[in-house]
């Protein structure tokens, strides 16, 4: 079973009282509770929000949008009772005219502690086609070159902060942040061990469903290299990855094959290099 995972951007709600609130908790068992116990106490309805407490932290934050149309005391009240809480290190709040409010409590944004943007999978898409619009079969290169360097950039990261050991022993976990981030419900075929070929199920990829849903019958080529940029970063080695079955060809499901390179094809940097050294 997967879940929807809803970024608190905004809030719409017409005529209700909305507030937004950040409360700084210490991170230890019972604290939400008590929380809990007062939005519930203030008749305060809570909409949208998140709950940031990493194991190696000694503060949390539980930040939410509310609706406060039906609290006698409203957000000064609120924030006044949640300060009286011994687990409470600080609140922080604002409140909204016209039932409408966007999140302007948190920056940056991130994720495992690096900046990160969010994207529309429609904007990202939209990217694509640009390139295929304006450099026809010639996007396919740019498109490879620029998912591969993402990739290995994000093996890099991983890498970094885990270990090559780690990250190659926890590779079927660290397949499933393409899931997490919203790229595709993506499942790996074979597990704990680093035998290839493996095979890697996309489904719902966003790049495959937008060019079946216009009758493009091209496959995926940011996801095919982004994975190839990860996998071969990961493992130290170069792989490649052919999508072996796919959305755009009426297939249930995308798939991606990643294999250990028969010829290590030289990439374009050595190219570039080889011919500078020419010129
Ligand atoms: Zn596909």
């Amino acid at each position: 079973m997967r879940y929807p995972k809803e970024i608190e951007v905004w809030e719409h709600a017409p005529g209700r009282r909305l507030v937004e609130v950040v409360v700084k908790i210490r991170n230890e068992k019972g604290a939400l509770a008590k929380c809990s116990q007062v939005l519930n106490d203030s008749n305060v309805n809570i909409l949208t929000g998140f709950f940031t407490a990493p194991s190696s932290s000694r503060g949390a934050f539980l930040s939410f949008f509310a609706d406060v149309t039906d609290s006698e005391g409203g957000l000064t009240e609120l924030k006044k009772t949640l300060q009286g809480l011994d687990v409470i290190e600080s609140v922080d709040g604002v409140a909204a005219e016209g039932g409408f409010m966007v999140d302007r409590q948190h920056f940056p944004v991130q994720w495992a502690g690096r900046k990160a943007v969010v994207m529309r999978t429609e904007a990202l898409n939209e990217m694509l086609n640009r390139l295929w619009a304006v450099f026809g079969t010639g996007a396919a290169t740019i498109i490879d070159q620029m998912a591969e360097a993402m990739g290995r950039h994000s093996a890099r990261e991983v890498v970094e902060d885990f270990g090559k050991r780690f990250a190659v022993d926890q590779i079927d976990e660290l397949i499933a942040t393409y899931s997490a981030l919203g790229y595709a419900d993506v499942s790996i075929e074979k597990s704990k061990s680093s035998d290839f070929p493996i095979v890697v199920n996309a489904r719902e990829l966003f790049e495959c469903e937008a060019n079946a849903k216009l009758k493009f019958r091209r496959r995926s080529g940011f996801f095919r290299a982004h994975l190839r940029g990860f996998m071969s970063g990961i493992f130290g080695k170069p792989l490649e990855v052919s999508e072996v079955q796919c959305l755009t060809e009426g297939d249930e499901v995308c798939s991606f094959r990643v294999a250990l390179s028969e010829a290590a094809v030289p990439s374009v940097t050595s190219r570039l290099a080889e011919r500078g050294a020419r010129a």
